[in-house]
């Protein structure tokens, strides 16, 4: 069922001076005499859409628009001032159209009208919010749009989060529509947030008390390998049921929201396989496909029939698709407030998820298409970085907006896109390209993705970003390598596999670069801090200048670490904060093995000696030749290897 209409009408700009202000097609002609029209007594949500529009173009225009609620001289109506009817337009959705010479905009649900007021900002007027910090906005006289301009526009997703930095601030969110609240914080007037009301994942173990009843009722723990544990409950004894639906029923009176567009409750699985092997458990499995969801879907859904008699008409019980539960069950068939949260973590992100050839992903596909023959209501949690590696490119650009159509095209309706959640003391590569190409492949699927990264390259970048362009294009080629796959924790090595040549013409893109930026600070930081990424993965891979060939590649090494430092990098991957700065051999090892040398540890100061004492005799090694011999000897060894 496709019930998104989005309609992009073109609409011409005006850029200051460059053309006459008049509508030669007879299209609409919109400058500093406008004003923005608001009913009598406006909502909140349309105080707020007024107010950003009348920001927004005031800057445009250099003068200060008014807000009015009597018509004068040409206007953009919002909300119930404009003769667009709300009961026309899709839950959370909004309608853009001019009529008669002025502008129209009306939204439904929550978030329906401030969407459309960021839009109508974005789409004629070429506002951006490319990171928390860059905004780009075009002055002009006066802008030009179509007399018959009309923009439709259904959210394609109920719940849309991911944790990178720039998407955790509150405009950044507004004007790129992610919505979820577990990583950013929207007021009331801004529509609010969908949110977790208690635990977000792993709930199972506190919503059924499996442990205080671990002596006094043990048949409420799962039965596993023939011993009771409480690492998760049974899912078919009846008073497990009972103290759930109980708790879930606390939660809900005391968190209930009436106005939010949704509320969700986790009921999922512990993060163990230990699932309940009782005679009940496995006889009802047996019935429904032989697989584990068809007790968790059972549970789940009586705990959401329970739920809707309760009267929260918007609230839904979320539960897992996640390792063991992660196939579909059949003859049972999820209820429509069950959301279904499908992991994606086994899965290789250099290839799409749909790509055939990729086997690592063929068996999620068809997990995801079994699930979505009975559940309209899936979401999925899907994984955005290298979490062993994080300092090196994580090469997923190619396939961030392909899966999230993927996602779309399989009755998925809540994306929360996994990053660098740690990236304010791990940040070297492209987590802002990144995180803005996650939310705006969110917000629409099937948007013209080049153009807006191109967009952001430029901004964020500065003049030489189309060697940044070319560095990423390299990087995706050399990942997707036949018979290559990328995990969230790729080696360095097997995420690339550039030689010297290529390293060489690499270096001169990154130089390029920088030499283009270097006129403005902040551009030339974000060139830096992201090269960052590339000369890890040099040092990592013995590359470049950290080849053993370069007698200088010890001062090289040196360099990268104090550079890290010098750009916050406290850790270099997942739970690592601090973790590389006690290492006693930053000379001597690749980057990628600084957390393997502390002072504390025998061989560390094994392998610093004899590190010191090649790099006394490097001078007399190179002056006899003899160093270049043993070095091809090593380089070809590990060419074999
Ligand atoms: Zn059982
Ligand atoms: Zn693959």
């Amino acid at each position: 069922m496709k019930k998104v209409v989005s309609l992009f009408l073109c609409a011409l700009l005006i850029l200051g001076g460059m053309l006459p202000a008049y509508a030669a097609d007879g299209g609409v002609i919109v400058d500093g005499t406008w004003s923005i029209l608001v009913p009598a007594s406006p909502t909140s949500y349309e105080t707020f859409a007024a107010q950003k529009l009348q920001s927004g173009l005031s800057e445009v225009f250099g003068t200060e628009i008014a807000v009015v609620s009597e018509p004068a001289g040409h206007y953009i109506a919002v909300g119930s001032a404009s003769a667009l009817d709300a009961s026309e337009i899709a839950d959370n959705g909004y309608l853009i159209k001019a009529v008669d010479g002025n502008l129209h905009l009306n939204g439904a649900g929550v978030r329906g009208l401030q969407a459309g007021a960021y839009r109508l900002l974005e789409e004629f007027f070429g506002r951006k919010v490319y990171t928390a910090d860059i905004t780009v906005l075009p002055t002009a006289e006066s802008v030009q749009i179509p007399a018959d301009a009309e923009i439709s526009y259904a959210p394609f997703f109920e719940y849309t989060d991911t944790d990178w930095r720039s998407p955790c601030n509150a405009e950044y969110s507004m004007a790129n529509g992610l919505n979820g609240g577990t990583y950013r914080s929207l007021s009331a007037e801004m529509g609010g947030t969908v949110n977790y009301l208690g635990g977000f994942c792993h709930t199972m173990g506190g919503l059924c008390e499996t442990a205080a009843h671990k002596d006094s009722n043990p048949e409420q723990l799962a039965l596993h390998n023939g011993e009771r544990t409480t690492d998760q409950p049974c899912l078919t004894d009846p008073a497990v049921l009972e103290i759930a639906t109980r708790n879930v029923l606390n939660i809900a009176a005391q968190r209930h929201d009436p106005n939010a567009s949704v509320q969700i409750i986790s009921v999922t699985q512990n993060d163990n396989y230990n699932y309940c092997e009782c005679d009940r458990c496995k006889a009802f499995e047996a019935e429904h496909g032989g697989v584990q969801s068809a007790t968790m879907i059972n549970f789940v859904n009586q705990i959401a029939d329970a739920v809707k008699a309760a009267g929260y008409d918007n609230i839904a019980i979320d539960t897992f698709a996640y390792q063991y539960t992660r196939q579909a069950p059949t003859g049972i068939v999820p209820r429509d407030n069950v959301i279904v949260r499908l992991c994606t973590i086994e899965c290789c992100f250099c290839h799409a998820l749909d790509d055939p050839s990729c086997e690592r992903n063929v068996a999620l596909m068809k997990d995801l298409s079994d699930w979505s023959k009975i559940c309209d209501r899936i979401y999925v949690w899907d994984y955005t970085t290298n979490y062993s590696n994080t300092c090196i490119v994580f090469p997923d650009f190619d396939v961030i907006q392909r899966n999230i159509q993927v996602f779309y095209e399989n009755n998925v309706k809540g994306v929360y896109e996994e990053g660098a959640y740690y990236i304010s003391w791990c940040d070297t590569e492209f987590g802002e390209l990144r995180a803005y190409m996650i939310a705006k492949s969110l917000q629409e699927p099937y948007c013209d993705l080049d153009r807006e990264v191109d967009g952001f390259l430029a901004a964020y970048y500065g003049p030489g970003w189309e060697n940044i362009k070319t560095i990423l294009e390299k990087h995706i080629a050399s990942a997707t390598r036949k018979g290559n796959h990328i995990g969230i924790g790729a080696g360095t090595g097997q995420s690339f596999d550039f030689s010297e040549k290529d390293v060489a013409k690499i270096d001169a893109l990154w130089n390029a670069a920088k030499e283009a930026a270097a006129e403005n600070e902040t551009t030339l930081e974000h060139v830096e801090r992201s090269e960052l990424s590339w000369r890890f993965w040099k040092s990592s891979e013995r590359k470049g200048e950290f080849s053993i060939l370069n007698n200088k590649r010890f001062d090289e090494n040196e360099k990268l670490f104090e550079d890290l430092q010098a750009f916050g990098v406290m850790g270099i991957n997942e739970g690592g904060y601090g973790d590389y700065l006690d290492c006693i051999c930053i000379r001597y090892v690749p980057a990628n093995e600084w957390r393997d040398y502390e002072d504390d540890e025998q061989p560390a100061h094994v392998r610093l000696f004899f590190s010191k004492v090649l790099e006394f005799f490097t001078p007399l090694l190179t002056l006899f030749g003899l160093y270049y011999k043993i070095a091809c000897r090593i380089n070809a060894d590990s060419v074999g290897g």
